[in-house]
C-alpha cells in the first residue's frame, strides 16, 4: 500500500475546498435571503360581478421585499387580447447590498365594458394581471399570472308593470307592482335622485315584486318618476309610469329666532352632542345645529331606515295623536329670521301636533321600534318600522317608554310629548319616511287614500 506516501495527504486540501464551498454557500444563502424574497402577490377586484357598459377593475400588485419589475393588466375575449394598462419599474438599487429605491406595491385600474371596448360580445371575458419581480443577481422574474372571469351582459333586464292607475302627489307616496326578468338584481322606482327599491311580492309569481315609493317634495316633473331594473353588470332599463301627477309645491314660512329660544335649545343640544363646536355666539351655534347637525341626523335616519321588515306590519289608516291641533305642516320652506335679517333656510318635513303639556303619545300604527332615544334636532325620539321601508318618527318627546326592538300595537303609548331638541314649545313632531325619504303624513292618515292607492294594487293583510 504505497500510494499514501505520495505528496501531502489530500484530506487537508479537501478540507479547504469544503470550507470555501460552505463559506460561499453561506454568503449566497444570506445574500439570497436578502435579495430573493417572495414572488409578487396579485389580486384582481371588480366593481361588479359582471361586465356591461362600464365595470371598473383594479389589479393590486405587491412584492415588499425586492420590489416589482413589470406589471400588466390585460383583457381577453376569444382570440383577442388587449393591454389595458402596463407599468415597468427601473432597476434602481438592484445591485445594492442594502436595498435602495424600489416599488413594493402598485395598482393598475381600467374600465371594462362596451363604453371602453366596443368589440365585446355577450358571454365571458377574462381579466388577466401579470407581475414580474425586479430582476437582479440571483433574482429571477418569478412571473405571476392571475385571471378573473367575468360574465358579459349587454341587454338590460326585462320588466313589466302589473299595477294600474298610478296617481301620485308631489311629496307623497305610491305603490307599484312589477314583474322583473331573471337577470334583474335590483329594481324599484327612481324619482329624481331618490330610489325606492322593490321587495318580493308576498304570494306573487316568479319575478313579481312590490315597491312602496317616495315622491320627493322637491320634485315637480312626473317624467322623472320611473320604474327601473338593473342587472349585476349595471345594465339598466327605465320607464315612466305615473298616470296622474298632482303638484304640491312647498309652502313658504317665516320663523323668528328669539334669544330666549336660542338660550333654551342650543346648550341642551350642544351638551348632548359629542365633539360639538361650541365656539361663536348662540346664533352661530344654532346655525351649526340647524345645518350640519340636521344633515348628520337625517343621515342617521336613513341608516336606521335600512332596518325594515319585508312585510306589512301596519293595519288600517295611521292615527293622528288624539286631541291635537295641526300646527306646522309637511314641506314648509322656512326662512329663519334673527333681528330682522334672514339667517338660514330649511324645510320642515313633518306634522307638528300640539296638545296639552306632556300628553301621552300613541303609536300611529303597529310596527317594530327601530330607534328610541336622543336624536339631536328631534330631541328624544322614537322611530317605528311598519315594514317595506315605511317608518314613522315621533320627535321632541319629554320621555320615552319603549326600547328598540319592541313590537308595538297601534295606539300603544310610546312616551310623552315635550319640547326637546329644536322645539320652541311642547308638541309632537310626526314624520313619515319611505326608505329614509320624508313623505307627507297626511296621505297615511287618510283611509280613502290608502284604499285607492295601496289596497287597490296589493293585497293588504
Ligand atoms: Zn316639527
Amino acid at each position: 500500500m504505497p500510494s499514501y506516501t505520495l505528496g501531502r495527504p489530500p484530506r487537508r486540501r479537501a478540507g479547504w475546498v469544503v470550507l470555501l464551498v460552505v463559506l460561499v454557500a453561506g454568503v449566497l444563502v444570506v445574500f439570497g435571503a436578502l435579495r430573493l424574497g417572495p414572488a409578487p402577490a396579485v389580486v384582481i377586484e371588480s366593481e361588479r360581478p359582471a361586465v356591461g357598459a362600464a365595470t371598473k377593475v383594479v389589479a393590486r400588485f405587491s412584492e415588499p421585499v425586492g420590489g416589482l419589475g413589470v406589471v400588466r393588466l390585460e383583457l381577453v375575449q376569444g382570440d383577442r387580447t388587449v393591454t389595458l394598462a402596463e407599468r415597468q419599474f427601473p432597476r434602481a438599487g438592484a445591485f445594492s447590498p442594502v436595498r435602495g429605491r424600489f416599488t413594493p406595491s402598485v395598482e393598475l385600474a381600467a374600465t371594462v365594458g362596451r363604453s371602453a371596448q366596443e368589440w365585446l360580445k355577450e358571454g365571458e371575458v377574462v381579466v388577466r394581471a401579470t407581475a414580474d419581480r425586479m430582476t437582479g443577481p440571483l433574482r429571477s422574474r418569478a412571473s405571476v399570472v392571475v385571471e378573473k372571469k367575468l360574465a358579459v351582459r349587454l341587454r338590460p333586464p326585462h320588466f313589466e308593470l302589473l299595477s294600474k292607475q298610478h296617481y301620485v302627489r308631489q311629496g307623497g307616496s305610491g305603490v307599484a307592482v312589477i314583474r322583473v326578468g331573471a337577470t334583474a338584481v335590483r329594481s324599484g322606482v327612481r324619482a329624481g335622485t331618490v330610489e325606492s327599491v322593490s321587495f318580493p311580492l308576498s304570494g306573487g309569481g316568479p319575478g313579481e315584486r312590490f315597491v312602496l315609493f317616495a315622491v320627493p317634495w322637491e320634485l315637480d316633473d312626473p317624467n322623472q318618476i320611473r320604474l327601473f331594473a338593473e342587472d349585476d353588470a349595471g345594465n339598466r332599463s327605465e320607464q315612466p309610469f305615473v298616470d296622474l301627477f298632482k303638484p304640491s309645491p312647498p309652502r313658504n314660512d317665516r320663523l323668528e329666532l328669539f334669544d330666549a329660544f336660542l338660550a333654551k335649545v342650543v346648550p341642551a343640544i350642544a351638551s348632548q352632542t359629542s365633539g360639538f363646536d361650541a365656539s361663536g355666539s348662540l346664533l352661530d351655534q344654532y346655525l351649526r345645529i340647524n345645518g350640519e347637525i340636521r344633515r348628520e341626523t337625517l343621515a342617521k335616519v336613513v341608516q336606521v331606515a335600512a332596518d325594515t321588515k319585508p312585510e306589512f306590519l301596519w293595519r288600517g289608516p295611521f292615527a293622528q295623536m288624539p286631541n291635537t291641533q295641526r300646527r306646522a305642516g309637511f314641506a314648509e320652506k322656512r326662512t329663519y329670521v334673527y333681528q330682522g335679517k334672514p339667517v338660514d333656510h330649511q324645510t320642515h318635513l313633518g306634522l307638528d301636533l300640539a296638545s296639552t303639556e306632556h300628553a301621552a303619545v300613541p303609536a300611529a300604527n303597529a310596527g317594530r321600534v327601530v330607534f328610541a332615544g336622543w336624536l339631536t334636532i328631534y330631541g328624544n325620539a322614537v322611530m317605528i318600522d311598519h315594514g317595506y321601508g315605511l317608518m314613522s318618527l315621533y320627535g321632541h318627546m319629554s320621555s320615552v317608554a319603549v326600547n328598540a326592538g319592541d313590537v308595538v300595537a297601534k295606539g300603544q303609548i310610546l312616551g310623552n310629548s315635550g319640547s326637546t331638541g329644536l322645539a320652541g314649545g311642547d308638541h309632537l313632531h310626526l314624520e313619515i319616511f319611505v326608505q329614509g325619504k320624508s313623505v307627507s303624513p297626511i296621505e297615511w292618515l287618510d283611509e280613502h287614500w290608502i284604499r285607492d292607492n295601496i289596497a287597490s294594487k296589493v293585497k293588504l293583510p
